[in-house]
């Protein structure tokens, strides 16, 4: 019998590609793919440890899959599974909890053909040819993992391991595929994709691109998910200015506006820095989509740090905001810090940044009134109404008689309804 298998994913783009990934290795070994909430022989829940919130998500996953099916194999991977095991091990149910190095060995380790420690010596990131499309419009590569830069308030350097960079001939044999299975976006991402070659040491992210662009043909669209502000380099930005086949959108963690929360965050720049940066960027690429991380309530975090940072951002062409709270994560330097920040405060600071998104979408999305922008079709909103992301990410909908969801349009556009941008569908 047809053997089933189950999968979730919580936390960052990285960790849904790991999943793609681990599920395609399923799919090839003959096993059917069910949804998660079906009764399923294997149930394999990718987690997260970046807050206590998805730390908490993932024990409630964990459990759904027990009681879902008693007997099924639970395996439990990712950052949490990386960061705390044992208490992975003890909740009932769990089979068998696997790091993040060992994760694309997961099969293998159920059928016992191979075993935990030769998995985890496994130190290079694998190309994956994926044998069929997913059911998203938007297929993911990874292309590095790990990250070095240990930012005082993160986990992922510790739960991630070193930089590992994929050879750019698999990334290109990656995307040739994805191209001819007929994705029209392709995210290029990573834990911190800004190190890509960091370790290969004669290419970099720029590198990459230019090897990509001119090695696939075809009609697709390359997107960049986040990177650093250090690493943005004029190179970069001379290739993303004159390419169409690179979205025009950065996304840019700025994390503070304070230099004093920037410092001890161990970020290495400074807001002078990251506004130069924000204002060099919108100057050369016009009509690009910047968006940015921000952090509210890191230790020692005042007032005035705080209106720092809402300055800085009200004064900048931001398109998105993604506001965190701090979340303190035993093991890293800022869990011992004086000057803890009381949950309140953290809520106020985020609903005020959260209100400042709204407006700064609301006028970034103005300024696009009147031009032509190319949309990935992604969703049905309505019986003839369709919704897409623009490559300077902006959400746009309009009304077409044709169901072109998966292809690249353009679309006009004439107004907009709470920063989404409403259009007409271009010749
Ligand atoms: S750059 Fe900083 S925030 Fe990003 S993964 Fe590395 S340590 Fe974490």
């Amino acid at each position: 019998m047809v053997k089933k298998a189950a999968f979730y994913t919580l936390g960052c783009k990285v960790n849904q590609v790991d999943t793609e990934e681990i599920k395609e290795d399923f799919l090839r070994r003959g096993y059917q793919e069910v949804g998660f909430n079906e009764v399923a022989d294997v149930y394999v829940i990718n987690t997260c440890t970046v807050t206590h919130v998805s730390d908490k998500k993932a024990r409630a996953v964990i459990r759904r899959a027990s009681r879902r099916n008693p007997l099924a194999t639970i395996v439990v991977t990712g950052c949490l599974a990386q960061a705390a095991p044992q208490q992975i091990e003890a909740i009932p149910g769990v089979s068998l909890v696997v790091d993040n190095r060992s994760k694309n060995s997961i099969p293998q380790l159920i059928e016992g053909s191979i075993s935990k420690a030769d998995a985890a010596n496994n130190e290079t990131i694998q190309p994956v040819l994926y044998s069929h499309r997913h059911e998203r419009t938007r297929a993911f590569i990874k292309i590095q993992d790990g990250c070095h830069s240990f930012c005082s308030y993160c986990i992922v350097p510790y739960t991630r391991g070193a930089v590992r960079s994929k050879k750019p001939e698999h990334v290109k044999d990656e995307l040739g595929r994805l191209v001819e299975l007929g994705y029209r976006e392709i995210v290029l991402t990573g834990i911190h994709s800004g190190l890509y070659g960091y370790d290969l040491r004669d290419i970099d992210l720029a590198g990459l691109l230019k090897y990509l662009l001119q090695q696939v043909r075809g009609d697709y669209r390359l997107r960049l998910s986040s990177i650093e502000p250090l690493e943005v380099t004029p190179v970069l930005l001379e290739l993303a200015a004159s390419h169409d086949r690179i979205c025009r959108h950065f996304h840019i963690p700025l994390q503070s506006g304070s230099n004093a929360v920037l410092k001890a965050m161990n970020r290495r720049y400074d807001r002078d820095y990251y506004g130069e940066l924000i204002l060099d960027i919108s100057r050369r690429i016009p009509g690009v989509g910047l968006s940015a991380d921000v952090m509210v309530g890191f230790p020692g975090e005042r007032d005035a740090d705080f209106q720092d940072t809402y300055d800085l951002l009200k004064q900048l062409p931001m398109l998105d905001l993604h506001v965190f709270k701090y979340s303190r994560r035993d093991g890293t330097p800022a869990a011992l810090m004086p000057g803890q920040v009381a949950e309140e405060i953290k809520q106020q600071r985020s609903q005020v940044l959260l209100e400042l998104a709204i407006s700064k979408r609301a006028e970034a999305v103005q300024k696009q009134q009147g031009q032509v922008i190319e949309v990935l079709v992604e969703q049905q909103a309505g019986s003839h109404t369709y919704s897409g992301l623009s490559d300077n990410y902006i959400t746009v909908k309009w009304e077409s008689p044709e169901d072109l969801r998966g292809e690249l349009v353009p679309v006009r556009i004439s107004g907009q309804e709470q920063g989404v941008a409403l259009g007409s569908l271009q010749p």
